[in-house]
């Protein structure tokens, strides 16, 4: 069977497929100040009645897939300069291979359902914004493996400064806190994206409004996208995305206002369909028969 796993920032995904077919997910917690080999001995004892054939792994950072180094990653800092197959290789004696984790989410949402496409683009909606971009049915990693930074590309010139030392990034705005921060300015007494989805779906007018805005900046971000790519397709994945209904509207609208022909370039834009467990699923698919 193959495996992938998907480690985030708190939670560890792991994914078993037989061909594309997802036999099992599982779930693990895992605390930042767990060493690595301890974790990776976890994931084992998780798999442990399982034949495997292959794993691929997604890990949130900047990958230097072909080496398999992580190169840095804010959420994960004792995994920085980490060989990962190396490390998993005194675990498990298959093949191994790593990516960043939206790019494997990407690879797996287009491998299932969009591999008559040619160019591709997946983006995660979350506490950041991220992206896999898949071109010519590979996925493309730029020259410094740092492709896909959709979540700071600038849409408010000197608007509200990112930790990445721009301003006005798109994360800013539609990243979890963004989002929570334009709530809050309306009065609205919540904790958490979904409580806006909540009130949104009873009806509340002010609730609506802040994903009528995460729709508009989305589609600033991805006028620039979609001006430069010409892609035929757009998923939207993440936690955020599960409010597609909410804001699809207003994206679709300001993207017809801002895009010349419209109507001729017809890109696609859909909610994934492989949901939280995406990443692991798209991992599973990595490694090279
Ligand atoms: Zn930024």
């Amino acid at each position: 069977m193959r495996i992938g796993i998907d480690i985030g920032g708190t939670r560890i995904k792991i994914a078993g497929l037989e061909d594309e077919r997802v036999i099992f997910k599982k779930e693990l917690s895992f605390s930042l100040k767990e060493e690595p080999d301890r974790v990776v001995s976890r994931i084992k004892q998780a798999v442990r009645d399982v034949s495997i054939s292959s794993i691929g792994i997604g890990i949130a950072g900047l990958v230097e897939y072909k080496k398999g180094l992580l190169i840095s990653s804010p959420n994960l800092p004792l995994w920085k300069g980490i060989n990962i197959p190396l490390l998993f290789r005194d675990f498990f004696n298959t093949n191994i291979a790593v990516d960043n984790d939206a790019n494997v989410y990407a690879w797996g949402e287009y491998r299932i359902f969009y591999r008559d496409l040619d160019n591709f683009l997946l983006i995660t909606m979350g506490t950041g914004i991220g992206s896999g971009i898949i071109l010519k049915g590979e996925v493309y990693h730029g020259s410094r493996m740092l492709a896909g930074e959709i979540g700071h590309i600038t849409i408010i010139p000197d608007g509200r400064s990112c930790l990445c030392g721009n301003k006005g990034c798109l994360e800013v705005y539609i990243g979890s806190k963004g989002i929570l921060d334009m709530a809050w300015n309306r009065g609205l007494q919540v904790e958490e994206v979904y409580d806006i989805y909540a009130l949104a779906k009873k009806g509340n007018r002010k609730a609506k409004e802040v994903f009528e805005k995460v729709g508009v900046y989305l589609a600033i971000g991805l006028t620039n996208v979609i001006q430069l790519l010409d892609p035929d397709t757009i998923v939207l994945g993440g936690g955020v995305s599960n409010a597609f209904e909410l804001f699809y509207p207003s994206l679709e609208q300001e993207l017809k206002q801002r895009i010349y022909e419209w109507n001729v370039r017809s890109v696609y834009i859909r909610p994934s369909q492989l949901g939280s467990f995406g990443g692991a699923i798209g991992a599973a698919f990595l490694p090279e028969p």
